[in-house]
């Protein structure tokens, strides 16, 4: 299996950004070799492009990072640091304890040492406490149930924390992925870096959407910041092997990715804002803004409930 198309080491050459002859990185991806600090300067100014080009920060003063721990939300949450020191903006982290066991303190730890290494605020919200739990129920995988709960809690957390947006550390190959994926069910979708405000959601931002995962990686590895590298319980490489596809195409075509990731924006339509803003509804348990009459967390909490009570019987 193809894990990355290029080569991470260092070779001595002449940096394309501050000229000196050095040991650099090569960034065929962006057609670039860089000496490590000039590397982490291209890296902020790349993220802060796509910050500026979708507005995504336009009139936002707090920003909550959603931060699993590993290389993307760790890269994300560095370089939004430093880019609202820049341009005016305050970061706080915000992690989900899953409630897995060791797995999940290991994981709180390793965000618990990130947050105050850069010195940002973290809110950790267990999934515990609110009589959830990440496991197959009702037809739902544990991924699902996950997905659907990070995803209720985003806006819930960030919200409490006074947040204006919430920013998720989906990548280039996440975007290329899903893209993918509608398009081989025949579904003609392209997914928005920007998901707007919309009554009490609050702006949902992917200010990594045009970045490879492996420049996240490096970015992290030049920062001297420790990833959390385990992978989850549930985690199973199943889902993600079409990113094979981009690996070999960038591999044969470097840039590849990135050019396939802006032809597909350009030719399909992004997801239907007013189809979308018919569809919500106040939760009929807890008020929220949903998609369904009843939210997902409400749903999940009732059947988990259910569960608990039938057991003890
Ligand atoms: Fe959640 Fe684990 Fe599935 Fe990721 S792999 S969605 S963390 S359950
Ligand atoms: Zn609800």
């Amino acid at each position: 299996m193809l894990m990355s198309a290029f080569d991470d080491s260092y070779i001595m050459a002449k940096c394309k950004s501050c000229n000196a002859y050095t040991e650099v990185i090569r960034i065929p991806e962006f057609n670039l070799k860089a000496c490590p600090s000039c590397f982490q300067r291209i890296y902020e100014r790349r993220v802060r492009r796509v910050l500026e080009r979708y507005s995504m920060t336009k009139g936002v003063e707090k920003v909550a990072v959603a931060l699993s721990g590993g290389k993307d939300s760790a890269a994300l949450l560095a370089a939004m640091q430093r880019l609202g020191w820049v341009m005016g903006f305050q970061v706080v982290a915000l992690h989900f304890h899953l409630n897995m066991g060791d797995y999940s303190q290991r994981n709180l730890e390793e965000v618990e040492k990130l947050s105050e290494r850069l010195g940002v605020e973290l809110r950790v919200a267990r999934v515990g406490d609110l009589g959830l739990r990440v496991r197959r129920v009702k037809g739902w995988t544990p991924c699902a149930v996950c997905g659907a709960i990070k995803r209720a809690l985003f806006n819930r957390e960030a919200r409490k924390l006074g947040a204006q947006a919430v920013a998720t550390a989906h990548t280039l190959e996440d975007a290329l992925l899903f893209t993918l994926k509608n398009l081989l069910s025949r579904h003609y979708v392209f997914p928005r870096p920007v998901l707007p405000s919309q009554g009490d959601l609050i702006m949902k931002i992917k200010p990594l959407m045009y970045t490879p995962e492996r420049l996240n990686a490096i970015y992290c590895r030049e920062k001297g910041i420790e990833v959390f590298a385990e992978k989850c319980p549930f985690w199973s490489p199943k889902p993600h092997r079409l990113k094979e596809v981009f690996d070999h195409l960038e591999h044969i075509m470097p840039s590849g990715k990135l050019q396939l990731l802006l032809s597909l924006q350009e030719a399909l339509p992004s997801a239907d804002e007013a189809a979308w803003e018919n569809r919500l509804h106040s939760c009929s348990s807890c008020g929220e803004t949903s998609t369904q009459p009843q939210c997902a967390l409400c749903r999940l909490r009732e059947w988990f409930a259910k569960e608990d009570i039938e057991s003890s019987l």
